[in-house]
This record gives structure tokens, sequence and C-alpha cells, in this order.
């Protein structure tokens, strides 16, 4: 069977996506981002990822986020990636901004996770082959690390940068304080932080809470957004139900006791106002995050073009009145 060949969308920069400035940088992202952590690993159906793939480049979708152990298995996300890569998006690599990321387990042995340059330099370079690529746009440190000093895992990324590896470096989960030091280092040594990544949804504020966003801001750095939808509490997914596709019915990273009587009943309070806003539960969730303009992204996943096409229609409003913030915010804190 001969493959048609992909041609991406020539109307992708019709003005159907926005693009924010990260940070005080040069750089460009699209206020919807894909992750790759569920549904493009090995146990995916490959055909059904890469449809996905394409879908958000041709919605204008630039900003692709990846990290080692993406899968299941570890690497397998990347692997799916680089196909499509291979296939499909190399003419564009050019328009593509492509993150990948080492610091929770990747293999075994004592060099095979946390913040050492063995591991980050190791991993970096595992991640280009699987990936099909000669460089990446970001590599991040996926965590702190408390036990490495952090001016190794620091440098690394910098001496990342001047291989040519990776045009920028980011930093995820974070402390306030460890920030702080990243912030400084990377600064005073010519490679600024581009990006703080941090879990950033309706009903997980700690970013925002916890000063992280105001200090990315201070420091020149972007904001990212990861899991905005809750891994999908914050959408219709569970209001009827665990479907045996879900992410809980599936067993992944959702667990079933995350779905309490407490967050169903946020879920469908949170609903209520985003019907009367027009928008559907994920698209609200998504567009509260960006009406700060200081999250230069949301990362979303998704398991079907369809959610993927609904979390798009997101950036049309991202307007809220100070009633309907009030409104959310008397339910979020009940
Ligand atoms: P989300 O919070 O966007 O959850 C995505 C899941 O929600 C989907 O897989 C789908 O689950 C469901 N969903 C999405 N859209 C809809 C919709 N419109 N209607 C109904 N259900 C929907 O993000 P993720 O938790 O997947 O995280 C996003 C990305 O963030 C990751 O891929 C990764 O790139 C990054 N990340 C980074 C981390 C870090 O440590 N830096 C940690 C975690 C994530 P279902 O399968 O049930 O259909």
């Amino acid at each position: 069977m001969i493959e048609s060949i992909y041609a991406a969308n020539e109307q992708r920069y019709d003005g159907r996506m926005k693009y924010r400035r990260c940070g005080k940088s040069g750089i460009l992202l699209p206020e919807i981002s894909l992750g790759l952590w569920h549904n493009f690993g090995g146990v995916d159906l490959f055909s059904k990822s890469k449809e996905m793939l394409h879908h958000a480049f041709d919605e204008g979708i630039t900003h692709f986020d990846l990290a080692n152990n993406y899968g299941p298995p570890y690497g397998s996300a990347e692997e799916t990636f680089g196909k499509v890569m291979k296939d499909s998006f190399s003419p564009y690599r050019s328009e593509l901004f492509i993150s990948t990321k080492a610091g929770h387990d990747m293999w075994a042995g004592p060099y095979g996770e946390w913040g050492s340059r063995k591991y980050l330099m190791n991993s970096l370079d595992q991640s280009l082959k699987r990936m099909n690529l000669d460089y990446v746009d970001i590599f991040y440190s996926h965590r702190y690390d408390p036990d490495t000093p952090l001016e190794e895992t620091m440098q690394a990324l910098i001496d990342i940068v001047r291989q040519g590896k990776a045009l920028y470096v980011g930093i995820s989960k974070y402390p306030y304080e460890a920030a702080q030091f990243a912030y400084n280092y990377l600064k005073q040594r010519d490679v600024p932080c581009l990006l703080y990544q941090g879990r950033y949804n309706m009903l997980k504020r700690e970013p925002e809470q916890e000063g992280i966003i105001k200090q990315a801001k201070e420091k020149g750095s972007g904001f990212i957004a990861f899991s905005p939808l809750a891994q999908g509490l914050l959408t219709d997914r569970y209001i009827n139900g665990i479907a045996d596709d879900s992410r809980i019915g599936r067993g992944g990273f959702l667990k079933k006791n995350e779905l309490t009587e407490d967050i169903l009943s946020k879920i469908s309070k949170l609903s209520e106002i985003a019907a009367e806003r027009g928008q559907l539960l994920a698209e609200m969730a998504l567009a509260w995050l960006l009406k700060d303009n200081s999250v230069t992204s949301v990362i979303v996943g998704a398991s079907s073009v369809s959610q993927l096409d609904k979390n798009l229609n997101a950036i049309k409003n991202t307007a809220f009145t100070d009633n309907e913030l009030s409104l959310i915010n008397n339910i979020l804190d009940q």
C-alpha cells in the first residue's frame, strides 16, 4: 500500500492559532501546545498518533512537548514522533519547536535518572536518535534533584546548548528557591532559561499561589502549563461515569480515587458556568489559564482529533468578566 505524502495545511498561519511571546525572548509559542505523555506510545495505535500530530500542525500548533520516558514503554513517544518527523514533518523542521526532558527514571543503574551531567547528556543523545533530530529546540531538566549540586545540572544544560544539541533550556517542577538559583546561574552564563514548565489548572493552582509564575516573569522566562485539564477531570469525560477508554478506565496516571464527590460536584458547577459562556468545560478550563498573559502556552493532551479540536476552540474566548471569575473562585474555594 502506498501511503499518501503529508502536505501541511496551507492555511495553518491564517490566524486560527494565536502565538505569545515567551518571556523576554525571541520565541513565540502557540497558545495551545500538544504533549505526548500519553497516547503516543508503543502501546497506542501509530496511525491515530500520527493523525493527531498532523492535525495539530495543520491547526497552527508548532510546539510539541516530549520527554525521554514518555510512552509506554519509555522512549516510545519519542520514537513515534521520530517516525512522523522522518515521514512527514522533515520539510517543516524550521517551523517546529520541539522539546524533550530528562530527570525522571529512564534506564536502570545509577546514571538513569535525576540531575547528573552524565544522565542529562547521555539521555539527550538517545532522545535525538529516537526523534530523528539533530537538535531539540528546548531541553529541560525535568525535575529538581536535591542530591546533585544545581551547578552541575545547570552547567550540563549550558554545555548542551554550546554543543548545539538544544537551542534553549528550561526547568520543570523546580521549587521556588531552586528555580531562583537556576534562573540566575543560567542568565549569568548567557543561556537564559526560556521556560518554566509547571502543573497548573483550575484544580491545582500552586504555580500561582507559590509565586512561580510571577517569578518566571520577573526573570524573563516564559511559563508553560502542563496537565491544564487535570488529566481530563476538567472536561466532560467523567460526568457520566468512567469510560473504559478513559485515562482512569485504562489505569493510567490518573487514579479512580481522584474522582471524588467533591471534584464531581465542582466539575458539574463549572460546566454550568462554561455553558453560560458558550463553552465546553474543557474550553473554559484552558481559557481560564490563558486569561493571564504570563502563561505563555498550555500543553494539552488528547486521545483523539475531536478532543484536540474542542481544546483548540478555547483560544476564541479567553476573557472573563469579574462576575464569572468570582463565581469560579467560589466554586474552587469550596
Ligand atoms: P491534560 O490535562 O490536557 O489531559 C489530557 C487528557 O484529558 C487526554 O489524554 C484525554 O484523556 C482528556 N481530554 C483532553 N481533552 C479533552 C476533551 N476536550 N474532552 C474530554 N477529555 C479530554 O494534559 P496531560 O495530563 O496529558 O498533560 C499534557 C502534557 O503536559 C503531557 O503530554 C506532557 O507533554 C506535559 N506534562 C509534563 C509533565 C512534567 O513533569 N513536566 C508532567 C505531566 C505532563 P482520555 O485519555 O481520558 O481521553
